[in-house]
């Protein structure tokens, strides 16, 4: 998947940093303009750095949207669990 390729598909792209845990979620417009579309978001992963710490070494992970290659940890909206659960009984009469 490239940039452009993720940026057609509206995920986001979580990533964080392996030294510091500093977690972000750039702006794949962004990163099309700054990197090109044609770039791999594997080599685009590889070639940040960490706004906090300056460290190299991020994991990113591809979330919703209709993503080409769905991650086990990525859900896709809508998962949440049918019912209600959280809404309050209405009171009894
Ligand atoms: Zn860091």
């Amino acid at each position: 998947m490239t940039l452009s390729q993720a940026l057609a598909a509206k995920v986001r792209l979580i990533v964080w940093c392996k030294s510091c845990q500093h977690r972000a979620e750039p702006d794949i417009a962004d990163q099309v303009a700054s990197y090109g579309p044609d770039v791999s978001v594997i080599d685009w992963a590889g070639r940040l750095r960490c706004s906090a710490c300056g460290e190299r070494k991020v994991d990113f992970v591809v979330s919703g949207g209709d993503a080409l290659e769905p991650s086990p940890r990525a859900g896709r909206g809508g998962n949440f669990p049918a019912g209600g659960k959280v809404r309050p009984l209405p009171p009894p009469i």
